[in-house]
């Protein structure tokens, strides 16, 4: 007997939506739940979602023919059901640095608040390539609802938070771009890590559009299937949660995610991180770090990093990179100090780069590693903190079509 899928788990949401939903990006549990919703008998729902698991996040199959353990049954009920699509690519940008960012469009959900309820929300996505890694940089929410006022993503209201479906599906659609499944080919711009056993994504990082830590849940089951070794199978130690400080959600991160963490610390007073991180009203600098102190897994071969954005004639000081040596003292620790990347209408500047220097000493000679972040994909506008998706300019829209 097939029973149809059922309504909460796999119908359309709006009118125009897509008839079909995607199996891409999914829980094993949910995987589960649609195997029934298609007939299959519990006794072979573990096994057969097993098999899809493979199919899909280890070979990033795109299509149900390619499942050739999957009977040919089966493989029609599933077609007839479900796809395998990622998120529409709705353009590339490739910077001379061989930075990539994408602009994805989402299937519609509830909460997208569009004028044309049947075009999904946007979202932007990065790829660094470095000689020994790939990075990519994913969003967890459609703009964010904190507004730190160096931040360009901060300038777009909250669309809706992103599915642990849809954080997994930026991976997916990436690997698709850079040919990092078998059978794809790589594109020849010579500046993605390829060969043997090499990764074209090597390294998660959730610095994206929005705040992972106030979309918990579904920032944790996606790093479940990121990280689940039959399939995608990234290192924990591989992906990085970046946060401005919802300190209640820190200690569960490290609890059920195991995830590095880093912190978007930018100033070592609270009267000034109230300014440019307001959440610090909430969370002041100390609770802060005590819950990093306190961070589960913590060690030397598991430090946290601390995002510190150099803004020119704010934060930038000597006095400001010795006290935060101080404050940071008997953390294990790495200093991430961010250029501040420059968008249109923004307040601040980026320091110079010999007072960057100096402060970057000052943290070194104190024994931290202090990397300062070089700009990536600027001429793209891929930088962080420039992420800002067309979604906004629909928002407001269909904010005037409903006035
Ligand atoms: N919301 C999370 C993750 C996304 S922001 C957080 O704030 O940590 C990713 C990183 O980019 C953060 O450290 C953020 O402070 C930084 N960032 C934001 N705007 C920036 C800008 N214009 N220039 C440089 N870094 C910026
Ligand atoms: Fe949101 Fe992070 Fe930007 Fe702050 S820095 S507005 S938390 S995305």
């Amino acid at each position: 007997m097939s029973v149809a899928p059922s309504a909460c788990d796999f119908a359309p949401v709006t009118g125009e939506a897509p008839a079909k939903p995607s199996l891409v990006g999914l829980t094993r549990a949910q995987l589960g739940d649609a195997l029934r919703a298609t007939g299959v008998p519990e006794r072979d729902v573990r096994m057969r979602v097993s098999q899809l698991w493979h199919w899909i996040y280890f070979q990033g199959a795109s299509d149900f023919d390619r499942m050739l353990n999957v009977s040919k049954h089966l493989r029609k009920d599933l077609d007839a059901r479900f796809t395998l699509a990622r998120p529409a690519m709705i353009s590339q940008q490739v910077s001379s640095d061989g930075t990539r960012k994408w602009l994805f469009r989402l299937a519609p959900a509830p909460g997208d608040l569009l004028a044309d309820k049947a075009r999904g929300a946007e979202i932007e996505c990065v790829y660094i390539p470095e000689s020994d890694r790939g990075t990519l940089c994913v969003s967890s929410q459609v703009g964010c609802t904190l507004t730190c006022t160096f931040c360009h993503t901060g300038t777009q209201k909250l669309v809706r938070n992103l599915t642990s479906q849809e954080i997994v599906q930026q991976l997916v659609a990436a690997r698709d771009q850079l040919g990092d499944y078998p059978g794809l080919t790589p594109p020849s711009d010579g500046l993605i890590p390829s060969g043997e056993g090499v990764r074209a994504v090597s390294n998660i990082v959730f610095m994206g559009m929005g705040e992972p830590l106030y979309n918990f849940d579904h920032v944790c089951d996606a790093i479940g299937i990121l990280s689940d070794g039959d399939g995608l199978s990234l290192s924990k130690r591989r992906i990085t949660v970046s946060t401005s400080g919802v300190v209640p959600e820190i200690p569960r991160l490290g609890e059920q995610a195991g995830t590095m963490l880093a912190i978007s610390l930018h100033a070592v007073r609270d009267d000034l991180r109230e300014t440019l991180v307001p959440l610090n009203k909430k969370y002041p600098i100390k609770e802060l770090l005590q819950a990093c102190r306190d961070y589960p897994g913590l060690s030397n071969a598991r430090r946290i990093t601390f995002e510190y954005v150099m803004l020119k004639g704010v934060n930038d000081s000597p006095a400001d990179a010795r006290e935060l040596v101080r404050l940071l003292k008997g953390i294990p620790a790495k200093i991430n100090l961010i250029p501040f990347n420059p968008w249109p209408g923004a307040k601040y500047e980026c320091s110079d780069w010999d007072v960057i220097e100096q402060f970057s000493d000052i943290v070194f000679n104190a024994g931290y590693a202090s990397p300062v972040r070089t700009p990536r994909g600027r001429d793209i506008l891929a930088a962080c903190g420039q992420l800002k998706s067309e979604t906004e300019k629909l928002r407001a829209r269909a904010r005037l079509m409903e006035d």
